[in-house]
């Protein structure tokens, strides 16, 4: 099989069923090459990535700062030094994080490691104060938290029937359902009472598990690309944390693709939480090295960090990748200048724009059903049935066709097809760099839209 043919097992319906070779990339905007016949287009870069970019491509300060980096960069071994890169950034996310939230973090490489080691962190706290057998982790179904092997058994995205006996067992990994009100709202039920019956659900699952079998229950803050950028509803998180608290379950947030400024906020959870009571474990990822660096976080609160400190003093495990000097001084340069050049803020401000843009011109499309988001995250869900909601059958490819769409029409989004027991739509999700200006906004609301118009004459 060739380079290419093994490529374009990736995605089926992209416009060739061959995929461009992305040959260079600055600002909002990607160079992508045909294979086949060398030409070469430049489009937006609305995706970047798989939602990773916050600074845009190929930045001048920190392409200085690498190559600053690189000249200072030695290896050590992490089971035996630290280095000032490593905690630095940790203590520059801690300081512009909620005071008190957190107080110790972990680099990894991924966002399925940091995951991973998050897990293991649970695992070890319980074991550090004794209680052996919480082992348990409560998820949601349609969630999707990467791709090693533990982050997929608490996903849900992967459970079809034909790899379920590739998952850890499945009763460490009871679901729960996600909190998605476009769909799952009952007729007639109030948004408070969905609130109460979701918490409800969660306490019944600890309950039903044994509650002194229960590590964890995690959750995407923001559900991400499996059911497309689905904020939480009022008072949900909050009531979750106050039932793990009840029965001595940890609360973990997976932020590795709505955190980091995505959302608008540091933590997308500092908008749906209280601020002195948020999770008690938190991964990071994507924006956090901004597609310059592969580097991923697990952020411990206090009260985790205590038990180890008063317990072993150790947490298990030096990978040998833990806190690279390099990938830790790059993130640090990435962070402070989102900082300095106020472009959180900048997203909460300009995402919108584009949100209010995308409303003005897909809304009323007959195959769109609902435009949802936060900051620079957004989705727009297609639907056979506006008034139904009826989804399109997964194996029409809605979400990807849309994607091949919007990539002929010069925007690059991510399309998903509809998945998950017919429950969730098909969706392309819109995560722009936090560099977003209204220009860019109005360049890529006008080609979605176009996109949109072409795929409903197609699919209607
Ligand atoms: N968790 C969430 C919520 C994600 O969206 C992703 C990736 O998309 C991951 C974890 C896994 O991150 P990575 O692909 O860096 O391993």
């Amino acid at each position: 099989m060739t380079r290419l043919e093994q490529s374009s097992y990736i995605f089926q319906a992209t416009v060739d069923k061959r995929l461009p070779m992305v040959v260079d990339g600055k600002g909002m905007y990607i160079t992508l090459e045909d294979p086949k016949t060398g030409e070469r287009r430049q489009i937006i870069d609305a995706m970047t990535g798989a939602a990773v970019g916050a600074l845009g491509h190929r930045d001048p300060e920190i392409i200085d700062a690498m190559k600053a980096a690189a000249e200072k960069t030695v290896y050590s071994f992490p089971a035996y030094f630290s280095n000032y890169p490593a905690s630095d950034l940790a203590e520059f996310i801690i300081k512009s994080s909620p005071p008190n939230a957190f107080a110790a973090a972990v680099f990894v490489g991924s966002g399925s490691e940091a995951n991973e080691n998050a897990l293991k962190i649970i695992r070890q706290y319980h074991v550090e104060k004794g209680e052996f057998k919480r082992k348990k982790f409560i998820s949601r179904k349609q969630a999707y938290h990467g791709y090693t092997l533990a982050a997929m058994s608490i996903a849900d995205y992967v459970h079809k029937d034909s790899f379920k006996d590739i998952m850890l067992p499945a009763e460490n990994t009871p679901k729960v359902s996600q909190c998605y009100p476009y769909r799952l709202v009952k007729e007639n039920e109030t948004l408070e009472q969905y609130k109460d019956r979701l918490v409800k659900e969660v306490e019944d699952t600890i309950i039903a598990e044994g509650s002194d079998t229960v590590a964890a229950v995690i959750f995407e803050t923001v559900g991400g690309s499996t059911i497309g950028t689905t904020t939480p509803i009022p008072g949900y998180l909050e009531g979750v944390k106050k039932v793990c608290e009840k029965y001595g379950v940890l609360f973990m947030l997976d932020e590795v693709m709505c955190g980091m400024g995505r959302c608008g906020t540091l933590h997308a959870w500092e908008q749906y939480m209280p601020l002195d009571n948020g999770p008690d474990i938190q991964t990071i990822g994507k924006t956090l090295g901004s597609g310059y660096v592969t580097i991923a976080g697990v952020l411990v609160s206090p009260k985790v960090k205590d038990v180890f400190v008063k317990g072993s003093g150790l947490i298990l495990g030096a990978q040998t990748y833990h806190s690279h000097h390099f990938n830790c001084s790059v993130a640090l340069a990435i962070q402070q200048k989102i900082a300095k050049d106020g472009l959180i803020a900048n997203i909460a401000k300009n995402g919108n724009y584009l949100a209010d843009k995308l409303k003005e011109k897909c809304a009323d499309s007959p195959i769109v059903g609902d435009i949802r988001g936060s900051g620079s995250f957004w989705s727009i869900e297609f639907v056979k049935n506006k008034e139904t909601k009826e989804p399109f059958a997964p194996e029409l490819g809605v979400g990807y066709m849309i994607n091949g769409i919007c990539l002929k029409n010069g925007v690059h989004v991510m399309g998903m097809n509809g998945t998950i027991d017919g429950k969730a739509g098909s969706h392309i999700l819109i995560a722009p760099a936090y560099t977003l200006t209204q220009e860019d906004a109005d360049v890529i609301a006008n080609r979605i839209a176009i996109s949109v118009d072409e795929a409903a004459k197609t699919l209607l």
